[in-house]
């Protein structure tokens, strides 16, 4: 959970302490009061005002009664997923999508536009705001019930300031999006990068859900990662915490779209698998479909580029073990969920990696799949909900 440690003014407690039973509720609902008491060490009468509020304002809802300690049945308390929608938005390298998605991060509805590489910013807010406006119009009656817009993209972010510091794909450098996306709809808008979206997915309803620390990465056209420690991200002194496919693994001349040499994501990405499949004589682009089938039909030439890009991905993972010796490590993305690729590199991530410290570490799969996204993105917006000191909040 999160730390319960800053000291204050009675409002900040305040703001702090509905932070945590928010979190509570929504983390192990159905739940009642006195289990919230005693899972965050507040008095009852704590719980009971800041509940009082919370269901108030329609943010959460009594459920069911819990079972009897010999008096009378205690009501339980869950999140009310209709109250609010946030509108969560993931910019990919090669599509946008943009969803509705409710209180408890179901998706109400979505649509997607491909995008493209080198798109400029002015072209792609067209395309972005446009959907924005779609999917607001197609399916949100109550304008005044979305709490903001959460956006996740690919490449380097900077999500104190809202601002787009690299997109790779698309060769955007310090885009103010936050800023852009706030003036058009008037609304709270956070922005972060895909894998933190990712991670935080996983953290509320995947894999992490039953630890409060872990490491999440993402594989896909480059590689990134995220830290999650007390339920929430860390973010390092310049907010550039989890630049994972940047580690050396090599001494080569082989260039970084970073401008250094030797980084992971050349040896373990996407297109390190078609390029390495490529120096075997295999023609075509890369489409993930198609690799995950030729792999099925056991061509030599896939398989073994599959193989090689997961026992690097392994180093990396070693790496990670040796220096944070982490309890879980969660891995999302299309490539991972190719057997070869991940058998690979749990096998690389064992053997260069200290015996001790592997034995205690569980390498999952991402669990929330396909949607993780663009729901992590709507997240940001939900645990934002109660962290705002100066700016406005609910309670
Ligand atoms: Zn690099």
């Amino acid at each position: 959970m999160r730390k319960n440690v800053i000291p204050g003014s009675f409002q900040l407690m305040k703001k702090i302490n509905t932070g945590l039973v928010f979190d509570a509720i929504r983390l192990y609902a159905p739940i009642s009061r006195a289990e919230i008491a005693k899972l965050l060490n507040l008095t009852p009468a704590t719980v009971t005002n800041i509940t009082a509020e919370l269901l108030k304002r329609n943010i959460i809802m009594e459920s069911d009664f819990g079972k009897s300690n010999g008096g009378r049945r205690p009501v339980l308390l869950k999140i009310n997923p209709n109250s609010y929608y946030i509108i969560s938005v993931y910019i990919g390298p090669t599509k946008v999508r943009v969803a509705t998605i409710n209180m408890e991060s179901e998706i109400m509805c979505s649509k997607q536009e491909s995008l493209y590489s080198n798109i400029s910013f002015e072209k792609a807010k067209e395309i972005i705001v446009t959907l924005i406006r779609e999917v607001i119009d197609s399916c949100i009656v109550e304008k005044n019930k979305i709490l903001g817009i959460g956006v996740a993209i690919h490449g380097i972010v900077n999500f104190e300031k809202g601002i787009v510091v690299f997109s790779p794909n698309f060769g955007w450098k310090n885009i103010g999006l936050r800023d852009v996306l706030e003036k058009e709809f008037d609304i709270p808008v956070f922005i972060d990068r895909d894998v933190r979206a990712m991670a935080m997915a996983e953290n509320w309803y995947g894999e992490g859900r039953e630890f409060d620390d872990f490491i999440c990465i993402k594989v896909g056209y480059g590689i990134g990662a995220a830290f999650i420690k007390d339920k929430q991200q860390i973010r390092g002194v310049s907010d550039g915490l989890g630049e994972f496919g940047h580690i050396k693994i090599k001494v080569d001349d082989l260039k970084c779209i970073c401008g250094n040499y030797g980084c992971l994501e050349n040896y373990a990405s996407e297109r390190a698998v078609i390029r390495f499949a490529r120096e075997n004589g295999y023609e075509d682009e890369f489409d993930i479909e198609k690799i995950n089938l030729e792999a099925l039909n056991g061509n030599k030439v896939i398989v073994e580029a599959l193989k090689k890009a997961g026992y690097y991905l392994g180093l990396g993972v070693a790496n990670l073990i040796n220096i944070f010796n982490p309890g879980l490590i969660i891995v999302g993305g299309d490539l991972v969920d190719i057997n070869i690729y991940f058998e690979s590199l749990i096998e690389s991530a064992r053997e260069n990696s200290l015996e001790d410290l592997f034995e205690h570490v569980k390498i999952k799969r991402a669990k929330t799949g396909k949607d993780s996204i663009i729901k992590g993105a709507g997240l940001l917006v939900l645990d934002s909900l109660f962290d705002s000191i100066e700016g406005e909040v609910i309670v």
